[in-house]
């Protein structure tokens, strides 16, 4: 019945839909553009101007301007850090207008954008903002009689190409270590959803910043990506997304100027429920590390293993916790789960459900569009899962839980490492032991243990093996924007 509701009115509008140059909105240089869709309906939010290659050149040339002549990297790094923390306090003003345009674009609930992600906005760009003036090198001690030091440098421009599910926490993470180690910035946002960065970047300029040190690229992967990817005047790229995509962006990278590069993958992880484990606690826990922003996490718990002890207990459990969800338009009160983005991933996850079915896992709620309008899918839970259904090894994103049972320890870490992926893994256990031998056994980037999804700033994400390549976030972060250049001097003149 709810589906059947009109839509509620987001409260906002959109006020910028073009390319940001050099501290400008412009229109693209071919004056196309592209739709972005609303995933409640699949009408039309706006329509964005459309960066190609053109506009990538001019926006590296705007980057490659503001760090070559200055001001951003000459700048004292004191005065950089108040603008971002400066932005900081404008994302907390506009916190209900930016979460808003966030739901609208992207579909996730907005009291999770509202509550968690800008927030978390703020807090990155906070957390990064306090270490631009502690970032320093070392003096280095030397065979011989020399003076040794290292100075910590700014990479360059920094190409950042980011995904859909996570459109701010995804500038987040890039382009607040980026600029605090000063750096300058082109920045490619998803075509599912462009409006969120326009936005805030107006923010950043209000908050001061020099004109072409961040600049907004809206458009396609295959043209402006893959443009920016391939630039000669790029010194770096960062990318989060698929690990097919991921791929294509190392080989442009290697086959254009040996770009240094960092790469956020996809995932299958395992969420793995011990012998001793609190069951509805567990069952809670593995629910919201599934289905949590629509199931589009690159890191979703999306292999439930639990101990076949409390096999049946723990299945009927998680069925009860997918079946209250409270889906709907992700503007009301009390949603838990909005539209997937868009029909693509829809019909993709459609197609991974009835390969379930197929492949003789049992769906035991679920498995099917919710409503008659947009990219609604019920939460979906599958049980009798083996490891070799397609459901227990792509990366579905989408909300469908796979629940497969295990005997022993050994056999559950060595089936929940046998993937070419390495994101995250989580373990749910009362046992101190089991804790410290999975800890290490997993072959992952994150190990959470009795929790799921913990980002704070602090805290490295990355991939091991197709997962991945560097670290975000925290201190390890920092080194992705750096160049470390040793310096030295004899102690006497020759
Ligand atoms: P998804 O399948 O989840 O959309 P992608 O990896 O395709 O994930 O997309 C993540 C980001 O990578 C988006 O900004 C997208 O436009 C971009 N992208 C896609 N294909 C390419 C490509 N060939 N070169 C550069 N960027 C790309």
């Amino acid at each position: 019945a709810a589906a059947a509701e009109e839509p509620i009115t987001p409260p906002v509008k959109v006020n910028y839909n073009r390319l940001l140059i050099d501290g400008e909105f412009v229109d693209a240089a071919s004056g196309k553009t592209f739709p972005t869709l609303d995933p409640r309906t699949g009408d039309v939010i706006a329509h964005v101007a459309e960066g190609d290659a053109e506009d990538v050149n001019r926006a590296v040339s705007a980057a490659r301007k503001a760090f070559d002549e200055g001001p951003w990297p000459k700048m004292t790094a004191y005065e950089r850090s108040k603008i971002l923390f400066r932005f900081a306090d404008l994302v907390e003003k506009h916190n209900d207008e930016i979460a808003a345009l966030e739901t609208w674009d992207n579909g996730k609930p907005f009291e999770q954008a509202a509550k968690i992600e800008v927030p978390m906005m703020a807090r990155f760009f906070r957390y990064y903002a306090g270490w631009a003036d502690k970032i320093h090198g070392l003096t280095v001690p030397s065979d011989g009689q020399y003076h040794v030091q290292t100075l910590h440098e700014p990479i360059g421009v920094a190409g950042q190409i980011i995904p859909w599910n996570f459109p701010l926490l995804m500038f987040s993470w890039k382009v607040a270590p980026a600029l605090a180690c000063g750096n300058t910035v082109v920045l490619k946002t998803a075509e599912q959803t462009p409006l969120s960065a326009l936005y805030v970047s107006t923010l950043l300029y209000e908050a001061g910043l020099p004109p072409g040190v961040l600049n907004v690229v809206s458009g396609f992967g295959p043209t402006a990506g893959a443009a920016l990817a391939s630039h000669m005047q790029v010194d770096k790229v960062a990318f989060t997304g698929s690990t097919s995509t991921g791929k294509i962006i190392l080989e442009l990278a290697a086959k254009s100027n040996l770009k240094t590069v960092t790469l956020e993958l996809g995932g299958k992880s395992p969420f793995i429920v011990c012998e001793d484990a609190d069951v509805d606690k567990a069952a809670e826990l593995a629910h919201f590390a599934l289905f949590f922003n629509q199931g589009q996490c690159c890191c979703a718990g999306s292999r439930t293993y639990v101990h076949e002890s409390i096999y049946d207990e723990f299945v009927e459990k998680a069925k009860a916790y997918a079946t209250k969800r409270a889906v709907g338009d992700p503007f009301k009160e009390g949603i838990q789960q909005g539209p997937q983005i868009d029909s693509a991933q829809f019909n993709k996850i459609l197609r991974y459900i009835r390969s379930g079915v197929d492949s003789g896992a049992k769906l035991e709620t679920g498995g099917e569009r919710y409503g008659a309008k947009g990219y609604y899918i019920k939460p979906t839970v599958f049980s009798n899962v083996e490891d070799d259904m397609l459901i227990a090894k792509d990366e579905i994103f989408g909300p469908v839980q796979s629940i497969l049972k295990y005997k022993t320890l050994d056999e559950v870490i060595r089936r929940a490492n046998s993937t070419n992926f390495g994101l995250a893994a989580g373990v749910f256990t009362q046992n101190i032991e089991t804790a410290n031998r999975m800890m290490r056994a997993l072959r992952t980037g994150t190990v959470w243990i009795n929790c799921y999804d913990t980002f704070d700033a602090a805290i490295p994400f990355g991939g091991y093996k197709m997962s991945g390549q560097g670290r975000e976030k925290g201190i390890y972060g920092l080194s992705n924007y750096l160049q470390v250049k040793a310096v030295v001097s004899p102690l006497k003149n020759p």
